[in-house]
């Protein structure tokens, strides 16, 4: 079944595309489909935003469209950047920008010892198969942020997000997947998908 990847972020579409392809899925990019297009994220949860996100492509398109709303909560900031994660830095005017969050991060944890920085990765999904018609589910992944940024691979916060063997950055694609907030989000997703075939 073709769907479209209701993202705009390329890392986050060949995150989609490695784990649904081998589930059977052809992952059309919402780039291909609707180049340009872009959807207020204005919600207050990550599944509003996946939400609003899938409905409205899938509006414009007729499409299958899953969406991905994901974000870093921190135990020590009181759960943020939450859905704030994309712009965390915003206010210090680095717009989107990967390495200002990452180092906003830093400078708000400062020396807070190990123990207490542990944070969670959640991702929430949206898949729209029709008018109506919508599966949902969240994945997460535990694990505590860095004093420094570790690894060269993937995008976001993974540098500074610290698990078994290393951070997000420094372990292959594939290892990310298999623990993964989206990872897991996508497992239950098929489990869910599966479910309504019986
Ligand atoms: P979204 O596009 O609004 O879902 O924004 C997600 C933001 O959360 C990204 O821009 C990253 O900052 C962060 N994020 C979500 N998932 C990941 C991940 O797997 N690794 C690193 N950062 C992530």
């Amino acid at each position: 079944m073709k769907v479209i990847a209701a993202t705009r972020n390329a890392h986050k579409l060949a995150e989609l595309s490695r784990i649904l392809e081998p589930m059977g899925y052809q992952v059309v990019s919402q780039e291909e489909v609707c180049p340009g297009f872009e959807v207020e994220e204005d919600g207050t949860t990550f599944l509003e935003n996946a939400r609003k996100k899938a409905v409205e492509i899938f509006r414009r398109t007729g499409m299958p469209t899953i969406a991905d709303d994901s974000g870093l909560c921190v135990d020590a900031l009181e759960g943020a950047p939450g859905v704030f994660s994309a712009r965390y830095a915003d206010d210090e005017g680095a717009f989107h920008d990967d390495k200002a969050n990452n180092q906003k991060l830093l400078r708000k944890l400062g020396d807070l010892s190990m123990e207490r920085r542990t944070a969670r990765f959640v991702s929430a999904i949206s898949f729209v198969l029709g008018e109506g018609d919508i599966v949902e589910c969240e994945g997460t992944c535990e694990g505590h942020i860095a004093f420094s940024q570790v690894g060269d691979n993937g995008f976001g916060y993974d540098p500074l997000f610290l698990v078994e063997g290393g951070s997000f950055a420094s372990i292959p694609g594939e290892e990310k997947d298999r623990i993964s907030h989206r990872g897991n989000a996508l497992r239950t997703l098929r489990e869910l998908l599966l479910a309504r075939q019986k």
